[in-house]
């Protein structure tokens, strides 16, 4: 087997090197050393320790969220007129764009993604406070019908305290997105990073304090997900849980929520079914099929994780598939001729090889991959090479459960029905594709799909304007999108009296 990686002696074509980030965690406007233990963050392209990190305590958790109350309903914050508020939001964009070579080096240290990658996550998240700044602006109250002599309006509020609770796959990304809308609907927010990746919101967190936002608006509480997440979500404090990460976490999140009548989003995990129809543009297909699988070595919610691929057309295609993964160049994120970095820690890398091997019992062809690359220029590393999967049913658990990483299992389809039958027999719902040249077929598949979105001769493409969310156990509420500010909003309703005569009740 021929697999093309990528050396290390590239680090040189970086646009700018990782430097530590120093080791304090932002409290209600203050940077101080946690005392909540520590722990050492990797880089999983070498293995190395790039920095040791401090963790929040509960303590600091309380006085988060009562700096961030303080914050919230001062005057100088409370009493902003939404174009003055969304100010604040385009300096911190701006702030981003300046930073941004220093943004991106430092998450390719500490995940593993390619420098495009997240240079083009870097420049999404100045999107995301750019957009969110002028969705505020140009945000409405409803002025509703009236069915008396009164005028009513349903107006949009704060709810105070936000809690904020992202995974390690996009730091930066997944912290713009819910930093962005809770800012602009006026709250503050409790940021707790994943814990093997907290340098880039730490990093963010002091780019938006020098920007000039109110201090206590904003804190970042790196630590454990059951010490310092939980303290986030069960703080009486705390208004609103926005999380992303996996389906279990999520889950016993929205329980702990329920007990304080809490409202959650949660965008959660996925196996999305990638589908190529028998009228294909089978380049074009093969492609999307590869980088909704393969780029960011497959630890993305959306990746494209099953593919179903016309009876008729099985064979061919899988092999054109099996021939394009194999080339795939592996190697670190910094060199610019790599596709598929590192995964982001070892004890991921770990979890993905018990799934190819849960595979390999279960009686799966592992068709390319399914190993560490041999290169010893990468043997520090947490590599793991693309790997094609088949010859299991949908009903196999690396059919089911969400691997995370650079993994895809093939299967046939006989027609319409049976598709359909296969893509949606699974407990999660947050994307498809489908590759085909009948966009009839494609409008039906799409509307058959269960899943927040579906993507039609194309994959994984973004925009901030449009909501984003899973269905069934991928999520609850959607993100993204003008309705995003209301996600952190509570609305109320004010009626204006216009009568001059009294209630009747009081004749
Ligand atoms: P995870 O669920 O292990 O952790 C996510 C975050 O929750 C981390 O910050 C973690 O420390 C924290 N956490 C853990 N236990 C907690 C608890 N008891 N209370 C409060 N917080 C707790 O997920 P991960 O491994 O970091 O990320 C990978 C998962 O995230 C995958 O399942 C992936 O599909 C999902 N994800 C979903 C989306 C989406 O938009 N749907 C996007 C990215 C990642």
């Amino acid at each position: 087997m021929t697999v093309t990686t990528t050396t290390h002696q590239a680090h040189e074509h970086a646009p700018a090197q990782f430097r530590p980030v120093p080791d304090e965690i932002l409290v209600g406007g203050r940077w101080i050393t946690g005392d909540g233990g520590t722990s050492e963050v990797l880089d999983p392209a070498t293995g190395a320790v790039l920095q040791t990190v401090s963790h929040a305590t509960v303590d600091d958790v309380d006085a988060a969220v009562a700096a961030g109350h303080r914050a919230a309903a001062a005057p100088e914050w409370r009493d902003l007129l939404p174009h003055q508020r969304a100010r604040y939001l385009v300096r911190i964009a701006d702030a981003i764009e300046e930073n941004a070579p220093r943004l991106a080096a430092l998450q390719t240290a500490n995940t593993g993604k390619t420098l495009a990658e997240t240079s083009a996550l870097v420049a999404s998240a100045a999107g995301t406070f750019r957009y969110f700044a002028a969705a505020l602006e140009t945000s409405d109250a409803d002025l509703t019908a009236p069915r008396g002599e009164y005028l009513t309006m349903s107006l949009w509020e704060p709810i105070g305290v936000v809690g904020a609770i992202t995974p390690w796959n996009s730091p930066i990304a997944s912290d713009a997105q819910k930093i962005a809308p809770a800012l602009a609907a006026g709250n503050a927010v409790v940021l707790k990073p994943a814990a093997w990746t907290p340098l880039v919101s730490l990093a963010l967190a002091r780019i938006i304090q020098e920007s000039g936002l109110p201090d206590g608006l904003l804190s970042v509480l790196p630590g454990r997900g059951s010490v310092v997440g939980d303290a986030i979500v069960r703080h009486p404090g705390v208004g609103k849980v926005t999380f992303t990460g996996g389906t279990g976490t999520g889950r016993a999140l929205a329980h702990e929520a329920a007990e304080k009548l809490m409202p959650v989003s949660l965008e959660l995990g996925g196996k999305s079914p990638t589908i190529v129809l028998d009228d294909a543009d089978l380049d074009v297909a093969v492609n999307g099929v590869l980088y909704g699988i393969f780029s960011s070595s497959g630890q993305s919610c959306i990746a494209g994780s099953r593919l179903f691929v016309a009876d008729r057309l099985y064979e061919e295609f899988v092999d054109r598939l099996v021939r394009r993964a194999r080339a795939l160049r592996v190697g670190p994120g910094t060199d610019p001729r790599t596709q598929v970095g590192p995964l982001v820690h070892p004890r991921h890398r770990g979890d993905v090889a018990r799934y190819v091997d849960l595979a390999r019992s279960e009686g799966g062809r592992i068709l390319c991959g399914g190993a560490v690359p041999d290169d010893p220029e990468l043997a520090a590393g947490a590599y793991y090479l693309p790997t094609v999967i088949d010859g299991l049913p949908n009903s196999a658990r690396v059919c089911q459960e969400e691997i995370f990483g650079p993994v895809l299992i093939a299967l046939p389809f006989t027609d319409e029905e049976d598709l359909i039958a296969q893509a949606n027999d699974t407990v999660f719902g947050l994307a498809a594709g489908v590759w085909t040249a009948d966009y009839r077929r494609a409008w039906r598949l799409a509307r058959r799909l269960q899943a927040g979105t579906v993507w039609v001769n194309t994959y994984k493409q973004f925009s901030i304007s449009t909501p984003f969310g899973g269905v069934k156990e991928s999520g609850l509420g959607v993100e993204k999108g003008r309705a995003g500010i209301a996600a952190y909003s509570r609305q109320k309703s004010v009626y204006l009296g216009l009568g001059t005569e009294p209630n009747p009740w009081a004749d």
